[in-house]
């Protein structure tokens, strides 16, 4: 653990409810300054390792450190108020008879800055007409900042933010989204955000972390976890994918899509490849595939081509082919994917 630029460091961390193990042994590392994506289904455990992170949650195994500080052990944790950390719920939880400026000063009650404070914030956060107004005549987009500048308020070493929008949809949705990254990044808060979403994830995120049953199972940048997935888990994690069965000899894989080498033993392998990185060709140049649908979705068309026994699903962008036309099809130059059976 001498990473130290390491702000928040989870380290082997579980924690089960009864026989329930909502957190299996996880490793979880948030570098100053940067915005960390926890990526997974629903029961995966997101929001329980940020409780543990936080302190609402105890722990049974590992350790965290918050900026170079131990503050949970099996057995002993800091409280949530006495850990530097900031939290933003899924509804907002702001206090609907409060207005928004005593909601942001709600942590600093009896500190002599507390006014200057909340004026900064109130400037920063783009509020600084707002303050005398109540929760429910702001727009979703100043809900969150509110929400954010209250977590913001006490100068918290990390900010964790779980589904921060999920109760949002469509294009507000994406507008409170854009406004937030904004909001934390002209804060120059370290973050967490919790979400189940991959284009969220993505869109947000310097650095992923991806939770399957309790497991980090994979973290890195976005495009390192979409490019080189090391598990079918973490690639469908991610978006769509194209999965063949694949037979791998002396670290060589192949499948109806090819070739490319691997470091997985010999024996059966899956071979995959993102629908954005098939492309169409003249027959005669690719491999062979007929054409069973085409179908569009608004910023490509999905064409879906039987080659061999499989059904491949292949984003285009330029000209379409028609239904039942022979066409070839080649993944280069992005190289096949080669993935462990489970
Ligand atoms: P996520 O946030 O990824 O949806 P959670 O961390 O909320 O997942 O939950 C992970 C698993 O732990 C789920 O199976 C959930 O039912 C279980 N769990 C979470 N909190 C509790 C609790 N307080 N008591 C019992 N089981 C819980
Ligand atoms: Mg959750």
């Amino acid at each position: 653990m001498a990473n130290i630029d390491a702000i928040v460091s989870v380290s082997g961390v579980s924690r089960a409810f009864g026989r329930k193990v909502a957190v299996d042994r996880a490793d979880l590392t948030l570098s100053r300054g940067r915005i960390l994506g926890l990526l997974g289904a629903s029961g995966s455990g997101k929001s329980t390792l940020l409780r543990v992170i936080s302190g609402l949650e105890p722990i049974d195994a590992g350790t965290i450190a918050i900026d170079g500080q131990i503050v949970s052990i099996p057995g002993r944790a800091v409280p949530p108020e006495a850990r530097r950390v900031g939290m933003v719920f899924q509804d907002f939880a702001l206090f609907p008879h409060l207005t928004v400026a005593q909601n942001i000063g709600f942590g600093l009650k009896g500190r002599t800055d507390r006014d200057a404070t909340v004026a900064a914030l109130l400037d920063r956060m783009r509020l600084a007409d707002r303050g005398r107004a109540f929760p429910h005549t702001l727009s979703g987009g100043e809900q969150q900042r509110v929400a954010l500048a209250r977590a913001l308020a006490r100068d918290p070493a990390v900010v964790l933010l779980d589904e921060p929008f999920s109760s949002l949809d469509g294009a507000l949705r994406a507008e409170v989204r854009d406004d937030l990254v904004q909001a934390l990044r002209d804060s120059g808060a370290s973050a967490i955000v919790v979400t189940h979403d991959a284009e969220d994830a993505m869109i947000m995120a310097d650095d992923l972390a991806l939770m399957e049953a309790g497991r980090v199972i994979q973290a890195g940048t976005p495009h390192e976890l979409y490019t080189r997935p090391t598990s079918v888990a973490a690639a469908r994690l991610l978006g769509p994918i194209n999965l063949v069965e694949a037979e791998v000899r002396q670290g060589l894989a192949t499948s109806v899509l090819g070739q490319n080498s691997t470091l997985l033993p010999d024996g059966a392998a899956l071979m995959g490849a993102r629908p954005t990185d098939i492309r169409l060709t003249k027959p005669e140049a690719g491999l062979p595939a007929r054409v069973v649908s085409v179908g569009f979705s608004g910023a490509f068309h999905v064409v879906r081509a039987t080659i061999g026994s499989h059904i491949l699903s292949i984003h285009v962008t330029g000209q379409l082919p028609a239904v039942g036309d022979g066409i070839g099809v080649t993944t280069d130059p992005t190289p096949l994917l080669v993935l462990p059976l489970t």
